[in-house]
C-alpha cells in the first residue's frame, strides 16, 4: 500500500481529497508524532471499467457490475456532488 505524507490536515476537502490527489481512494490517519501531520494512505481494490477507479463498491449495481457507484450514478442517476474538487 503506497503511502503519501501530506503536511496539512485536508478533512475540510472530505472525499473530495481523492480527485485533488488523483487517486481512487483516500483514508486520512492521525499519527502520534508531532513532526507528521498527517498521512494518505491508498488501498487497491476492484478496478471501474469507465473511471479506472479502484473502489470498494464496483460490482455492487446488479445492472453494472464493472462500474463503481459513482460512474453508475453520473451515467445513470442524478450524477454525483462534489464540493471543492
Ligand atoms: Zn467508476
Amino acid at each position: 500500500m503506497p503511502t503519501v505524507m501530506i503536511s496539512h490536515p485536508t478533512k475540510a476537502l472530505g472525499d473530495d481529497l481523492r480527485f485533488v490527489l488523483i487517486v481512487s481512494e483516500v483514508h486520512l490517519i492521525q499519527v502520534s508524532d508531532p513532526q507528521q501531520k498527517g498521512i494518505v494512505a491508498i488501498q487497491h481494490t476492484c478496478k471501474c471499467e469507465r473511471c479506472w477507479h479502484y473502489r470498494q463498491d464496483v460490482g455492487q449495481h446488479a445492472e453494472h457490475s464493472t462500474l463503481c457507484e459513482r460512474c453508475v450514478t453520473n451515467l445513470y442517476g442524478g450524477g454525483e456532488e462534489r464540493h471543492y474538487a
